[in-house]
């Protein structure tokens, strides 16, 4: 069976034909979104013709009652994409690089060279986070990027590690960028910067939509962060000002609602990562331990593992090592049936590479 064409040298999100194919590549989410989201934004289908509020008001206000904070602390985006290049933009002395770790989400580096102020990398202390070198080194960079719980390993800092980082871009004056993604699927006492934003340290936070409330396609992303850098974040977010479409920002209200939705989601996603682990324990197969809705799982030849994958068995995974992760193919934690069907096929690749 040959169906679609690899994803071959370097990861490329756009396969042909990949709606039809088992998608484990981009953590996307299984359970879809609530019912009261998609009502929501089928609402807004009648008022197509109208321009979206620049100012995401209904939505930053939701937000900030969320999070228990002044709407001025809170900027909303097209997807937390726009927000990695709207703080490359706006944020911290424009003249220095970005700092960034190895191994992490390719978007952090691709913005600071588009945005021309580049950036250095510290190397990863195996496949964790070396929070220690990061604070050493963050002084003399204009902004830093980090992706807690880190992607594409799982893994949460402990509460010390992330209180030593904002310490040091508090001290240094350098904006640290807390990238939290995968937050809501990590248990509620995982240390995270909400915890933290009393402190006054030049720390933002980023939140997706995309990931536990299943709203990728819709694109909506928000930053967290003290008003100083939340203001700066919205000037260059100003340049595009109906960035944040009516359905996305109606759908966004609703879902954070409905809080029954994301409670069942995170129970779910808890069950099947149990479920999972367990299962590539009893297969034999190594993991890295995940508190977030993807595991990076041992393989031989991951190159190969995700192109056979794809061309032979439909089921598209991500090859870990292209993003400094050699040895593993991340995969989100689809539907039981998809997950069996990948181990399954993983496992006859290995056997007959
Ligand atoms: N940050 C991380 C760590 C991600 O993995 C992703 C998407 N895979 C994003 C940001 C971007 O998410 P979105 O633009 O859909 O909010």
């Amino acid at each position: 069976m040959s169906r679609a064409p690899a994803p071959a040298k370097t990861f490329n999100a756009s396969v042909p034909g990949a709606d039809d194919l088992i998608r484990l590549h981009l953590s996307e989410s299984p359970h879809g979104a609530s019912e009261a989201a998609l009502r929501a934004a089928e609402r807004e289908l009648g008022r197509v013709n109208v321009y979206p509020d620049p100012e995401r008001h209904e939505l930053v206000h939701a937000l900030a009652e969320h999070w228990n904070v002044t709407p001025d602390h809170i900027a909303v985006a097209n997807g937390s994409d726009e927000l990695v290049l709207a703080t490359a933009l706006a944020l911290g002395d424009p003249t220095r690089p970005g700092l960034v770790t190895d191994g992490t989400f390719p978007g952090y580096r691709a913005c600071l060279e588009l945005t021309r102020r580049g950036c250095t990398a510290v190397a990863l202390d195996g496949t964790a986070v070396d929070t220690d070198a990061f604070a050493a080194r963050l002084p003399g960079h204009g902004i830093g990027y980090l992706c807690n719980p880190h992607n594409p390993s799982g893994a949460a800092l402990t509460r010390e590690e992330l209180t030593a980082l904002v310490d040091a871009c508090g001290r240094g004056g350098v904006p640290l960028v807390c990238d939290e993604a995968y937050m809501e699927f990590a248990a509620p006492d995982t240390p995270q910067v909400r915890d933290l934003l009393d402190g006054g340290a030049p720390v933002v936070a980023l939140r997706t939509f995309s990931k536990a409330y299943g709203l990728a396609a819709l694109r909506v992303g928000y930053a967290v962060g003290p008003p100083a850098l939340i203001a700066e974040l919205r000037r260059a977010l100003r340049a595009l000002p109906f960035s944040v479409n009516r359905l996305a920002q109606a759908a966004a209200v609703s879902t954070l609602g409905d809080r029954d939705f994301l409670a069942g989601v995170r129970r779910s996603t808890d069950e099947r990562r149990r479920w999972f682990t367990g299962e590539l324990d009893r297969r034999g197969r190594g993991h890295l331990p995940s508190v977030t809705n993807f595991v990076a799982v041992e393989a031989r030849d991951c190159a190969l593992a995700q192109d056979r994958l794809a061309a032979d068995f439909g089921i598209l995974v991500r090859n870990a090592g292209l993003f400094g992760f050699p040895g593993y193919l991340r995969t989100s934690l689809g539907t039981q049936e998809n997950l069996v069907r990948f181990l399954d096929a993983l496992e006859k690749i290995e056997e007959n590479p």
